[in-house]
């Protein structure tokens, strides 16, 4: 049976403790790699709750044409530019594969438009991940049902984060087999990936590797909003990179991605909070516990 993603969950999973004299670098590196002229804001939403869970460094890798504005959106992150193809989706990546290697986690496909632009951003990175854990999100997800080898074969292995429609992309399942069983389809897919795999919707279900199964139903329909799941691997990423397990991180992320929203709905009401706001309830929700 499953098991409940709730607060006596979350306190035998301490998040890690850093001592005084951490610098950023210790603190963990983040590397994002994604965006696309459709979404050229995405990425901003996820760096910031990157850098809200705890990461001391997020470096931002996007269509060349959101690099000078992302940078002013963001300026606590570097930015890499990649060349685009004529749509505004990420062409080529080879501007930063001899950049991943000093970076403690990767997060590729948050708010990229196309499964081919998914494809080129897996097909170039994914061989260069070296030991990092890599989250695979949005498009990327999509683009995974091509990959499963490689992504199965990463030594630090991944984290997959699809709602139903890109799980649907991924396992070649239509939604409707998926609703019916999503304990299931996410089970075989972790076992099958070696990764841990999440199901989004009104409840998460997490699945790891080896076969453990943990549910999360809180956060409120407010949660049902753009930009909602780009902060969630935001958060996922930033912890990642302070060293939680991937397993550890994937079940906190989901646990104060849900509780920020339920903080803003009492707050502001049950719907009409923003994406954006999210980030900032994670600091004091990870102090709570
Ligand atoms: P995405 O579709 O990638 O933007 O991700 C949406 C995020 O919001 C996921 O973390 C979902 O689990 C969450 N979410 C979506 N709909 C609901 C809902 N009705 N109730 C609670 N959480 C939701
Ligand atoms: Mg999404």
């Amino acid at each position: 049976g499953a098991q409940v993603l709730d607060s006596a969950w979350l306190r035998r999973h301490p998040l890690p403790v850093h001592p005084e004299d951490t610098d950023k670098n210790s603190r963990g590196r983040v590397m994002l790699v994604g965006g696309s002229a459709l979404v050229p804001g995405g990425l901003t939403l996820t760096a910031t709750a990157a850098f809200r869970a705890g990461a001391g460094k997020v470096q931002i890798a996007l269509p060349e044409p959101l690099a000078i504005p992302t940078g002013m959106a963001m300026p606590e992150s570097g930015i890499f530019a990649l060349p685009t193809d004529p749509d505004g989706e990420i062409a080529d990546c080879s501007p930063i594969t001899d950049k991943l290697a000093p970076c403690d986690c990767l997060a590729l496909g948050p708010a990229v438009g196309t499964t081919g632009a998914g494809g080129v951003i897996l097909d170039a990175l994914l061989p260069h991940a070296g030991g990092a854990p890599v989250i695979i999100d949005a498009a990327a997800v999509c683009a995974g049902i091509d990959r499963q080898e490689a992504i199965a074969a990463l030594p630090g292995g991944a984290i997959l984060t699809p709602h139903v429609g890109e799980m649907a992309l991924l396992t070649g399942l239509s939604a409707e087999e998926i609703e019916t069983d999503r304990e299931r389809v996410v089970l075989e897919q972790a076992r099958r990936l070696r990764a841990v795999v999440l199901i989004k919707g009104a409840t998460t279900v997490i699945a790891s590797p080896d076969g453990e199964l943990i549910v999360y139903g809180g956060g409120g329909v407010g949660l049902a909003t753009g930009g909602s799941g780009d902060v969630l691997t935001g958060i996922i990423a930033g912890l990642c990179a302070r060293g939680m397990p991937a397993w550890e991180a994937t079940c906190w992320g989901v646990w104060l991605h849900g509780e920020a929203g339920r903080r803003l709905a009492e707050r502001l009401g049950m719907m009409g909070f923003l994406a954006r706001e999210l980030p900032g309830e994670v600091p004091s929700l990870m102090r709570g516990i």
